[in-house]
């Protein structure tokens, strides 16, 4: 087990660091990803799945877990749901950090200088941290999908709610307490905002490796268009599972190249320590039932196709 040097990490590092290693169990399960692609066999999942996901997991999944299939036509248009709110300080960004699941951007939040208020919040919530997910190739890796369409990899903005608590932590385990942005990615053309970040990936290849990291914008992540969003109650998809997320999924993907995204693909599951070096790839979670919840949409979906099915229940 590693020290980590807790002096120079915000509470939020500690918490997720924790959480990895709590995770990390010697019983072994196998989780089975809901894919539309041959390359997604069992075997794949089996000989690639990461130890977080081996053990028993320390707060089993309830009913309103992430991430989910965003079936477009049984979205539920919400005309109440408002625009966004984002402001953000890039001087406040100060960190990222290989956790050894994926890599974190880590914001100062000891005050509302990166705030998310708007859309189907009540309350104002803080940035406390960035991260991806992505695959292996550029056939899956998102979280979340649309009408099962995979994506390369899915940005997630973690924000608490500043409003009703003091600290990361006590946010984390309570229902309203997160606001989680999430935001597909495609390959296309270079993401220049993103270039920045890629080029400090080499410096925390492996597990538990941190740099300073400074005036990072996060709003250059989000895609032009902000105001259609998917938003729905769901949980983490990392220990602790909690059911605390407020997910808004953005309607509109951003564009990243493929070198880019086999930056991403450079880093390392592992610590340098270990003799087994492993490419952190496939870093997701696997999709959850809906289990009778609505998904809302800020936009009708119907408007580009499918006039008669708005609000129905029968399956697309
Ligand atoms: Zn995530």
């Amino acid at each position: 087990m590693v020290t980590f040097s807790l002096a120079v990490r915000p509470l939020v590092s500690r918490l997720h660091c924790q959480l990895v290693r709590q995770a990390a169990g010697s019983h072994r399960v196998t989780p089975v990803r809901r894919c539309n692609l041959t390359a997604c066999s069992s075997k794949y999942v089996l000989s690639h799945v990461h130890p977080m996901w081996q053990g028993p997991l320390v707060v089993p999944g309830g009913d309103r877990q992430s991430p989910i299939d965003i079936a477009v036509r049984r979205s539920v248009l919400d005309s109440n749901l408002k625009p966004l709110e984002t402001s953000y300080d890039p001087k406040t960004c100060q960190q990222i950090w290989n956790n050894g699941y994926s890599f974190l951007v880590e914001y100062d939040d000891t005050a509302d200088r990166n705030t998310l208020k708007g859309g189907p919040l009540q309350d104002t919530y803080r940035l406390c941290q960035f991260h991806f997910h992505w695959g292996e190739s550029n056939d899956w890796g998102s979280e979340h999908t649309v009408d099962r369409q995979l994506f390369p990899a899915e940005l997630h903005l973690v924000h608490w709610n500043s409003d009703q608590f003091s600290l990361f932590e006590e946010a984390v385990m309570e229902d309203n307490g997160l606001a989680v942005i999430g935001v597909f990615l495609k390959v296309g053309k270079r993401h220049e905002g993103l270039q920045k970040l890629v080029d400090a990936l080499p410096a925390i290849r492996h597990k538990e490796s941190v740099v300073e990291f400074n005036h990072f914008d996060p709003a250059c992540l989000l895609p032009a268009n902000t105001e259609d969003y998917w938003t729905y109650h769901g949980s983490l998809t990392t220990p602790p599972l909690t059911e605390s997320v407020t997910w808004i999924v953005m309607k509109q993907h951003i564009e990243v190249s493929h070198d880019q995204l086999a930056v991403f693909r450079s880093l390392l599951f592992t610590s340098a320590e270990e003799e087994v070096q492993k490419s952190m790839v496939n870093n997701f979670r696997v999709q959850q039932p809906l289990r009778g919840r609505t998904v809302r949409s800020s936009f009708s979906p119907f408007l580009q196709g499918a006039p008669s099915a708005r609000g129905s229940k029968h399956s697309c």
